[in-house]
């Protein structure tokens, strides 16, 4: 399929790409493997999205940004990115056995959960061991639940778990949160959380499903096993890069290099949201690279009529 502007990623850098990709008036495909919104639209509630000031679900908030991008002319489909070609000035992406060609393309790709990698972890996966609050809280009602993290996320879905299971442990690997001060204090007050700090899980232990973990408290290098119902973990991102190895300039963590204007080291090609190496990662920030590298695209494509 031939278009102007090809988006990998349908979460919020991805749909704001693509919505205003369309109302530029490019013929915009946006290819997205699952469902539309990233790990935004998998968020219970967004507090610091403007404009939402009682806040929004997450899952809300996406499919206004996919039906804002589809009045425009976004076509939205559902395909997972397996090649790409960005030599030459048509830029060739293969996907679920099609072939796109577009003149220009942002990638907004997102990151991934990083796993622990810790014994245990890989074959007790969706059997306790989950990286989704909002997606598997409901499992762990009544339940002992560990979360693994001192950042944003750890002590948000901490939080959230708070309303299905009966005690939630953060285990964190320092002495300090690095989570936005708010949500710290949230979950100092909160009388369900406790938290183990200074602490690493060495390896997740059960038969068939979660059933202990085994703690080593890094001071004093004691290990311990304590009965866990579930363990949730939160302790970075890896960014949705593998395919792009060798074509695009990464940084060492596998993030896209780019520009002011969101350019990337191949010309035509833009990067937008989590995928890109930058300081901050929000819906705010995603949605205005979306919006930054699809005009930055516009001018680019127009640039190259115009020669
Ligand atoms: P993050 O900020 O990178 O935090 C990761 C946490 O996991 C850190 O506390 C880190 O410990 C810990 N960690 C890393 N590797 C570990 C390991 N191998 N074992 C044990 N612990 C480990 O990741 P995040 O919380 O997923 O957030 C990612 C981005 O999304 C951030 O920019 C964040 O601000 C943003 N975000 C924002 C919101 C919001 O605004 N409401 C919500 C979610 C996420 P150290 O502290 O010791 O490094």
């Amino acid at each position: 399929m031939d278009c102007d502007l090809l988006v990998l990623g349908g979460g919020p850098a991805g749909l704001t790409a693509g919505l205003y990709g369309a109302r530029g008036g490019l013929r915009t495909v946006i290819l997205e493997r699952g469902v539309p919104g990233g790990w935004a639209g998998q968020t219970d509630r967004i507090e610091n999205y403007p404009g939402f000031p009682e806040g929004i679900d997450g899952m809300d908030l996406a499919a206004k940004f996919a039906e804002q991008a589809q009045r425009f002319g976004a076509q939205l489909e559902t395909a997972t990115v397996a090649r790409v070609d960005f030599n030459g000035t048509q830029k060739r992406v293969w996907a679920d056995g099609n072939e796109y060609a577009a003149g220009a393309v942002i990638v907004a790709t997102g990151a991934s959960p990083r796993p622990l990698e810790v014994p245990g972890e890989e074959a007790l996966r969706g059997r306790g061991v989950s990286y989704c609050a909002t997606c598997d809280a409901a499992f762990f009602r009544g339940k002992r639940v560990a979360v693994v993290g001192g950042g944003d996320s750890a002590v948000e879905e901490a939080l959230f778990l708070t309303r299905f299971a009966a005690s939630v442990t953060i285990i964190h690997r320092r002495d300090r949160l690095r989570a936005a001060q708010i949500l710290q204090r949230r979950a100092l007050e909160n009388p369900k959380i406790t938290f183990y700090w200074s602490t690493t899980v060495e390896a997740i232990l059960g038969e068939t499903k979660v059933e202990a973990l085994r703690l080593r408290d890094v001071q004093s290098g004691m290990v311990r096993e304590e009965e866990f119902d579930g363990i949730f973990i939160f302790i970075g991102q890896k960014p949705n890069t593998d395919f792009l190895q060798g074509i695009l300039e990464l940084d060492e963590g596998g993030y896209i290099i780019t520009r002011e204007d969101l350019s990337t080291s191949v010309a035509g090609v833009y990067a937008a949201g989590d995928v890109r190496s930058k300081a901050f990662r929000q819906v705010a920030t995603a949605v205005g690279d979306g919006a930054a590298a699809a005009m930055a695209a516009e001018k680019y494509l127009a640039d190259l009529v115009g020669r």
